[in-house]
């Protein structure tokens, strides 16, 4: 039986916000983290590999994991289908990792609901004028599809109020900072601790 529960959290993010990146390094350097893979009907982007930024399946692969309630939480985002395994996760926090769901705001609701314990983050751009920037450096997409990302992303941030954690990704170091002191200040928990440090608990107390 593991000794440790490690504790989930609920990343999300407007697109352009840096939440990849953020929570990338994030996990290079704090070794008790792991970040699930979701399954996705969207296609491949370039760069990117199945089974590593995504498990890519088809909408039938997916609709019949859905049916046999394989998903932690599912939702449509912008007409592509995404779900966190249920099995994954479970198994993850079983082994004693925190665990991070990169998600939106509909699958953050599902999430809080099956899992009250779980710590959720939203991710701010400084201003609207860095987020439009920064969808724009993207790619050679057009303005009216700049704008339509404008739009989504806003009504994506109006879920803030949701969450337990905001942070200001401004400064890539100070957010990751500031991701770092909230994943750090949950281990510390006495609760989490007592659970990690029961040997040395009783031992201190003998
Ligand atoms: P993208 O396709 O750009 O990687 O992600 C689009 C949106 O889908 C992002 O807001 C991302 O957080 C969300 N997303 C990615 N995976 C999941 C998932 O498993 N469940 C839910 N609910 N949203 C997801």
């Amino acid at each position: 039986m593991p000794t440790t529960i490690g504790t989930l959290y609920i990343i999300s993010a407007p697109s352009g916000a840096g939440k990849t990146s953020l929570v990338k390094s994030l996990i290079d350097v704090e070794p008790r983290i792991r970040v699930s893979v979701s399954h996705t009907t969207r296609s491949m982007r370039p760069g990117e590999l199945d089974g590593v930024n995504y498990h890519f399946v088809d909408r039938e692969g997916f609709l019949s994991m859905l049916e046999r309630n394989e998903f932690l939480e599912h939702a449509e985002v912008f007409g592509n289908l995404y779900g966190t395994s249920q099995r994954w996760v479970e198994q993850t926090l079983a082994e004693g990792y925190d665990l991070i769901l990169e998600i939106d705001w509909q699958g953050a609701q599902q999430v809080r609901r099956l899992m009250p314990l779980a710590k959720s983050i939203f991710i701010l751009p400084p201003t609207q004028e860095a987020l439009r920037h920064r969808l724009t450096k993207r790619g050679q997409d057009s303005g009216e599809v700049i704008e339509r990302r404008m739009r989504e992303a806003v009504s994506e941030m109006s879920h803030y109020v949701e969450y337990d954690y905001l942070v200001i990704n401004d400064d890539f170091a100070h957010a990751l900072d500031d991701l770092r002191a909230i994943f750090r200040s949950n281990q510390l928990l006495q609760g989490v601790q007592q659970q990690r440090h029961g040997g040395l608990l009783s031992e201190l107390l003998a």
